[in-house]
């Protein structure tokens, strides 16, 4: 191995922060050697990224996958044994297990809850881990930072607006820090009057104007719940209050975030709405990658236009901040409705509204406690989808 060369794990490699994030190991072959590569259930892509760049470890979620996964690393391929020397797991637990497993950058790009124990461990472990999967940080930030900081693992931000902070924030003293502001893009329906979005289709939803995503983020991007839990997520990186932490419209989604000073300096990082530059940034981090982008038009920058969020229409950036004032496992509540809100909002069996709805009903009705012991998080997770399904049967006549 080159001296230089760093061995990423990549957890979620066959989603979209995955593809990026291979795309730049493939443009520099001779800086990053990818040792570990996961999937969820996409056992095609997996087994072809698998022989494209022949990791130590690949490992699929859904175990019923995991003959095929061998099969085609044994017989597809180019050449006869192309899948040898590769370690093929299966399962929730072999992932996160994998996350115990050195490798110079840990990228954490599963989605969902379901990317929390690969992050818990590698964090535990240390070394440095670029962390997409925002609801792991929602449901268990606080946890995360206190592995962090017991075994010195360096946690790097690649959703591109705590990225941006991160940036801009190199050198400068926490304290004097005024507030932050997170921008959005308002996502497809930014316009839409609530009776447009009333009829919302999950094709509508995930179709975003400036970024290409998975499905889960796109939908939290259209409820503008994605800027709610990233305001969440800037809170625990940053340790900044709900109220200093501020969101504004940006539908050009060139400027990702602003650091915004006590003596009145205001330091934005800019780029295109690419993930490839926060990505690139991660897995160079603390040099710079040389991957030859497209350098931002300054033509673009006048056009630039920042307003404020309509709260009435996009109710789930609020409820965001009611789960960060009221602390605990609020977040983790809120979380794990969204996410089985969203899902059922995918399947076609509720409307786009009742995703607000019933995130609304879950923080409402349920206590959350204020422990966050990682066993208390799990079991607490569970319930509030127990009630999730509940509410769901009730109001909608979904039986799981
Ligand atoms: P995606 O749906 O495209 O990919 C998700 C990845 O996770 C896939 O590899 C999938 O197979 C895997 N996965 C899904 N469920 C799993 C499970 N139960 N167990 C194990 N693996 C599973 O999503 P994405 O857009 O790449 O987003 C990934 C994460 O990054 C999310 O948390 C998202 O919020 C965050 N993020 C994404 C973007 C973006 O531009 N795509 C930007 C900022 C943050
Ligand atoms: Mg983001």
């Amino acid at each position: 191995m080159a001296e230089s060369q760093k061995t990423v794990a990549l957890f979620g490699a066959t989603g979209s922060i995955g593809s990026s994030t291979l795309d730049l190991v493939l443009r520099h072959p001779e800086r990053f050697r990818v040792s570990i590569l996961t999937g969820g259930r996409n056992v095609k892509l997996l087994s072809q990224l698998a022989l494209r760049f022949r990791p130590d470890h690949v490992a699929i979620a859904d175990e019923k996958l995991l003959p095929e996964l061998r099969d085609n690393l044994a017989s597809e391929g180019a050449s006869e044994g192309a899948g040898e020397g590769i370690e093929v797991h299966g399962g929730d637990a072999a992932i996160a297990d994998l996350a115990r497993i050195d490798a110079d950058l840990t990228v954490a790009a599963i989605t969902g809850m379901a990317g929390l124990m690969p992050v818990l461990n590698a964090v535990e472990r240390g070394g440095v881990i670029a962390i997409a999967n925002k609801e792991s940080i929602v449901t268990a930030g606080a946890l995360i930072l206190e592995a962090a900081k017991k075994s010195g693992a360096v946690l790097l931000p690649m959703d591109s607006e705590h990225n941006a902070i991160m940036q801009a924030m190199v050198g400068q003293k926490p304290e004097s820090i005024d507030r932050i502001i997170l921008t959005a893009s308002g996502g497809p329906f930014w316009d839409w009057s609530g009776e447009q979005m009333q009829s919302a289709t999950p094709q509508q939803a995930v179709n975003h104007p400036n970024w290409s995503m998975g499905a889960k983020i796109s939908v939290d991007s259209a409820t503008m719940m994605n800027k709610g839990l990233e305001v969440i997520e800037a809170g625990v990186l940053f340790d900044l209050p709900e109220d200093r932490i501020r969101v504004m419209i940006h539908r050009q989604s060139l400027v990702h975030g602003i650091v915004c000073y006590r003596d009145g300096s205001m330091l934005a990082q800019m780029g295109d709405a690419d993930m490839r530059v926060p990505i690139s940034h991660c897995l160079a981090w603390p040099d710079r990658l040389d991957w030859q982008p497209e350098p931002l038009s300054l033509d673009a920058l006048a056009s630039m236009t920042f307003e404020q969020p309509d709260p009435d229409r996009f109710p789930c950036l609020e409820l965001a901040r009611e789960a960060m004032r009221a602390g605990g496992l609020a977040p983790t509540s809120l979380n794990a409705a969204n996410e089985v809100a969203v899902e059922h909002f995918l399947n076609g069996s509720i409307g786009f509204l009742d995703i607000a709805g019933l995130n609304r009903h879950i923080l409402d009705t349920i206590d959350h406690p204020a422990s966050l012991a990682l066993d208390a998080i799990i079991s607490h997770d569970r319930m509030v989808r127990k009630s999730c399904h509940e509410w769901l049967a009730q109001q909608h006549g979904i039986n799981r």
